[in-house]
């Protein structure tokens, strides 16, 4: 039997029976990558080990929600699942649906999805439904259609979703021996900071971590309802899979905070921008805009004196940055052409004559 995918690993602590169907891609167990060109540059003398969820199979921590949410849809008899999606969520959901050969409805909210995502979801075979609604209206369509029709609802307000994705809690303290003193997340529906806390606190009640991490989140500036106080009712920000502004699981979210001590904070378009192309530059990570914005606020926390010396800090990279080269090709120079001739070459690259050592 395969021990991959994260039903297979971690089946103690999921909701799953011998009788379950298990549909995976493999998902989980991604790397845990210490930062430590990022600390450099910075200053910081915290150890930042960045969870790179961007190399799940469909290139999000979505997948490992939705092999459970699938899994048990299938259980039950479903044959078609149904989402709301800023893109993510919807690539997930028709990929796992096409290996459970069943069927897959996505609302998007109209003209807000990166490209990459879209294709996913297309390719895939779903049926992808543009409204003129932003996210949130969209997952409210979706939440009366479930309600009312035999069809399985698989965003995150969907339990199985986040007990599947507590497992990256589990692998953090597997890898690092211990749970981290920090965890730094992006903060858009809030199902993800709401399933880590679940997951470092059951692995601390069940004795495999002497600690629980102060759950630090981050929202965009222009979508910061949690840090406001009130729902945004015309988010905005680069970041689109957390341009959300009225969470499903914000209550959680606060649960989450003041359980552990932490904070929900927000960081501007202009600092998740910086710190997107630090991850690139610096570390060889290329990580999607809205998971720049743990690293923005790493960095903001840093500059507030939170993050020093003998203290460890895990940031969730949320999903990988190929799914939007669009915000990629904003921020570089476009690259010039040169005469195809080494001598031409050599002098734009400023290159001198001898042998490489
Ligand atoms: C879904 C998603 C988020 C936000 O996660 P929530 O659970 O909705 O808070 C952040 N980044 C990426 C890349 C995502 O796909």
């Amino acid at each position: 039997m395969s021990t991959r995918g994260v039903i297979a690993r971690y089946r103690p602590y999921l909701p799953v029976t011998e009788s379950t169907p298990v549909i995976t891609l493999q998902e989980g167990d991604t790397p845990l990558l210490r930062l430590r060109n990022v600390e450099k540059h910075i200053g910081c003398e915290a150890e930042l080990y960045a969870k790179f969820e961007g190399l799940n199979p469909t290139a999000s921590f979505k997948d490992r929600g939705m092999t459970l949410a699938v899994s048990k849809a299938i259980e039950e008899g479903a044959d078609a699942v149904l989402c709301a999606s800023t893109g993510n969520t919807s690539a997930s959901a028709a990929a796992y649906a096409a290996r459970a050969r069943i069927k897959c409805a996505v609302i998007l909210p109209e003209g807000a999805i990166a490209l990459g995502k879209l294709a996913q979801a297309l390719l895939h075979g779903a049926v992808v439904l543009p409204v003129a609604a932003s996210f949130d209206g969209a997952l409210d369509l979706v939440r009366q259609i479930s309600a009312t029709y035999r069809i399985t609802l698989v965003n995150s307000v969907n339990p199985y979703r986040l007990a599947g994705q507590k497992t990256a809690a589990f692998e953090i303290c597997d890898l690092l021996g211990d749970a981290p003193d920090f965890h730094i997340l992006p903060v858009g529906n809030a199902g993800n900071i709401t399933a880590y806390w679940m997951g470092y606190k059951e692995y601390f009640a069940a004795g495999l971590s002497k600690r629980r991490p102060k759950m630090y989140g981050f929202q965009a500036e222009g979508a910061a309802p949690i840090v406001r106080g009130a729902p945004v009712e015309k988010p905005e920000t680069i970041a689109s899979a957390i341009r959300i502004g009225n969470p499903a699981s914000w209550r959680q979210a606060l649960e989450a905070r003041d359980e552990s001590g932490g904070e929900i904070r927000a960081v501007s378009d202009a600092a998740i921008l910086e710190a997107y192309r630090l991850l690139a530059r610096l570390e060889g990570i290329f990580a999607e805009p809205a998971s720049a914005a743990a690293l923005a606020g790493a960095i903001q926390m840093h500059a507030d004196k939170l993050l020093v010396r003998g203290f460890r800090a895990a940031l969730t990279l949320t999903g990988h940055g190929l799914k939007d080269p669009g915000t990629a090709l904003k921020v570089v120079p476009e690259p010039k052409s040169v005469k195809a001739d080494v001598g031409a070459i050599a002098d734009f690259l400023g290159l001198k004559k001898g042998v490489p050592t």
